[in-house]
């Protein structure tokens, strides 16, 4: 029996590795690691990318969100919205700016804030929404950038599990004033290590972006605002070069797989598969279906269904096991138990399915037939 990861990062590497080992060797022997032509360049790529005129490269997709806040000047005694079934850094990166991070539920079926309810969640002290596109699937953007503009609010975008995806033929992170993304590896588009860049139309905002990301400085050693130091390196520069020329060739093979995953698993009527909103470009960084309670089961059904699967070597993922507004780093903010139901539930219920550009049909098959099995026995 064949195990199945939830991805496989060897076998990507395996179909480029000429290229990136050349790209890898290259940087090293220009002796120039840190900056360079090779980092501009990928900026000046991954901006017409996306579809703006500016892209300034860092360290993460964490950074890139601290860098956004930061360029808006959000701090001590501003609000900032946005989801709390996302990974942490979305929520911290407002948090470490000083402001505080309002949390609105999700919608069951996007996974993505519920856009009916960012309205009430506004007040005097909201500064910007961040929307995260979760899991490769995109916010409805025409809807939150109308309620945005009526508020007078920055929008930021957390792009980093939906690299190329798109919101009626825009892609994410040029729609917003700025968009976030992270080169993490197992993002669609990953590096061999850290990564991340944030995205923007507006040219002050990129210059204030590279200042506060080179130490607030504009002029080596002259110091204009409290900075950090955030940096996408040469080689990650090079080895992302190489792969953002197969993004969107990779992200149309998850969508393939994606789309032989509803055909095989429709059948299934314990499990609610994802679905693709109409207007948006789904990325699939991950396929997750919702697995539903068991009345009878005292254990956690999902739980339960994960460990079966892996018995029969289907490796699958939990995001996420926590809300963020009930970690213990946010109680400080007072959310109680309920205070968003459909995440409650849903951080019982999800569960992540094994998926990469280059699954097979085959693989694919191997859990239809595990799910199957561990549910009918
Ligand atoms: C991965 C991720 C980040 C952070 O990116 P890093 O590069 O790991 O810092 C932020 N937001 C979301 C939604 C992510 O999935």
């Amino acid at each position: 029996m064949n195990t199945i990861p939830p991805v496989d990062l060897v076998r990507q590497y395996k179909l480029i590795s000429e290229e990136v080992d050349l790209a890898i060797l290259n940087a090293v022997r220009s002796g120039r690691y840190i900056g360079g032509d090779t980092v501009s360049d990928f900026e000046q790529q991954f901006s017409q990318y996306v579809g703006v005129p500016y892209c300034v490269s860092c360290n993460s997709g964490s950074d890139a969100l601290y860098l956004a806040l930061r360029a808006f000047n959000i701090g001590l005694g501003d609000e900032v919205v946005t989801s709390p079934f996302t990974f942490i850094a979305t929520a911290e990166s407002i948090s470490m700016t000083g402001a505080t991070p309002v949390f609105v539920d999700i919608d069951r079926t996007t996974f993505n804030l519920n856009i009916d309810l960012l309205e009430k969640a506004i007040t005097p002290r909201t500064k910007a929404i961040i929307p995260v596109h979760l899991f490769g699937q995109p916010v409805n953007m025409t809807q939150l950038m109308d309620i945005a503009q009526r508020h007078n609010l920055y929008v930021i975008e957390d792009c980093a599990q939906a690299t190329g995806a798109k919101w009626e033929k825009k892609k994410v992170g040029s729609i917003g004033h700025i968009g976030c993304f992270s080169f993490f590896p197992t993002k669609n588009l990953g590096a061999c290590g850290d990564g991340g860049a944030v995205t923007t139309n507006d040219p002050a905002l990129a210059d204030t972006i590279r200042t506060i990301k080179e130490h607030g400085s504009r002029q080596r050693y002259y110091h204009d605002l409290v900075g950090i130091n955030s940096r996408l390196d040469t080689i990650q520069a090079a080895i992302l070069q190489v792969k953002l020329r197969y993004l969107d060739l990779w992200n149309q093979q998850r969508r393939i797989a994606a789309q032989r995953y509803h055909k095989l698993l429709k059948s299934i009527l314990e499990i609610q598969l994802p679905q693709e909103l109409s207007g948006g470009y789904h990325v699939w960084n991950q396929y997750t279906i919702l697995v539903k309670k068991k009345k009878e089961k005292t254990e956690n059904f999902r739980n339960y269904l994960q460990k079966e699967l892996q018995k029969q070597g289907v490796i699958s993922m939990i995001y996420y096991p926590i809300p963020l507004h009930l970690q213990n780093v946010y109680q400080s903010l007072g959310y109680k138990v309920g205070a968003f139901p459909v995440t409650e539930n849903a951080i019982y219920e999800v569960l992540s399915l094994p998926m990469f550009p280059d699954i097979s049909f085959k693989e694919q098959q191997q859990v239809y037939y595990a799910l199957k099995e561990c549910l009918t026995t």
